[in-house]
């Protein structure tokens, strides 16, 4: 007897979170700049060979060609073999032995100089809110001067989490006392941006404040250093649907040069070819079109009932494309090499 209460395979479909619009991820609309390689500059690859093959074939699709990820120092070698000229590594600690002890960081500190050592050129620190609940740690922490310096001392320029989504702090993040308030977990970017500069620091998630330009004009004037990166992608994509797509585009233009595009997609085996190839549709959509419509992407945070978000895309020039898809990270990363930046 059939089960009644299995839905059928193309219900099943209908609902994955990542399409629940039925895009063919197969066939990815025409990139506006079909010939130009792509950089993914914050993206976290791992997991087995498997799980990163199935992931390279969306990357292939969608004509991304380069990658700059963070891979816990064990992993390196098999992916450098594998992919050969294709990825660049990111210092990370080992996160899974995370403690605030100095036999913790000692061995940080080595491993930052050990992914020097094997060619990274960029050191991460996370400072969500969520670490300072489960280890009341900020990047100004003087406990953590030893691994910032470690870093500079290595010629490295830095990634930084410092914060998270507006409809966090109004919810599970409504206790100020363990959390901070939005504003004050900026303190730390200050001090921090200051503290390295002139190396390049790089806001992770459009340093964590995609819901308000302004403020993100602010910092970018106020520390001529600070970049930031277009990952994590359902939250930039209902952020950044909401705000003028003209309004949007004029702050992609003043900021050309310190704009670099990311997913922060998290290779696992629990990922499918839809999960992967969603981020990527929803960003070119995103920055290539101005595309009206629902997201495919299923989205919690959407205040919604059914976690539907609108998709405005913001359609930038090819120039201002260029740069953020390519020529950004490039003239970082060379400029790394090259000690240019002090
Ligand atoms: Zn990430």
């Amino acid at each position: 007897m059939p089960n009644r209460n299995r839905p059928s395979k193309a219900a099943a479909k209908r609902h994955h979170p990542a399409n629940r619009t039925g895009v063919d991820y197969r066939h990815p609309p025409e990139r506006r700049l079909p010939s130009l390689p792509i950089t993914d500059a914050h993206i976290h690859l791992r997991g087995g060979l498997e799980a990163l093959r199935r992931f390279f074939r969306v990357a292939d699709l969608y004509g991304i060609n380069r990658f700059c990820s963070m891979t816990f120092l064990e992993q390196i070698d098999e992916i450098r073999r594998t992919w050969p000229g294709r990825v660049d590594f990111i210092a990370i600690p080992d996160y899974r032995q995370f403690k605030r002890t100095r036999r913790f960081l000692n061995r940080w500190r080595h491993d930052v100089i050990e992914f020097a050592r094997r060619g990274a050129r960029i050191c991460k620190l996370w400072a969500a809110p969520r670490a300072r609940e489960q280890w009341d740690f900020t990047i100004d922490l003087p406990w953590l001067r030893p691994v910032i310096d470690a870093a500079v001392d290595a010629g490295m320029g830095f990634m930084v989490h410092v914060a998270d989504p507006d409809a966090w702090f109004a919810t599970r993040y409504a206790n100020a006392d363990i959390y901070g308030t939005k504003e004050r977990n900026y303190d730390q970017l200050h001090w921090f941006a200051d503290y390295v500069s002139p190396r390049p620091v790089i806001g992770a998630h459009f340093i964590g404040h995609s819901e308000n330009l302004d403020h993100l004009d602010m910092l970018l004037n106020g520390h001529r250093n600070l970049m930031l990166d277009t990952s994590a992608t359902k939250w930039i994509a209902r952020e950044i649907s909401r705000h003028r797509p003209e309004r949007a585009r004029q702050f992609f233009s003043r900021h050309r040069g310190r704009i670099l595009f990311g997913s922060d997609l998290v290779i696992d085996p629990k990922y499918d070819f839809t999960h992967y190839a969603s981020r990527y549709w929803v960003q070119q959509m995103l920055w290539e079109s101005a595309f009206r419509g629902d997201s495919p992407i299923e989205d919690p945070d959407a205040g919604t009932a059914d976690g539907r978000v609108r998709l405005r895309g913001v359609k930038l020039g090819d120039d201002v494309l260029r740069e953020i898809y390519f020529a950004n990270y490039q003239r970082l990363i060379g400029g790394l090499e090259a000690g240019l930046f002090g």
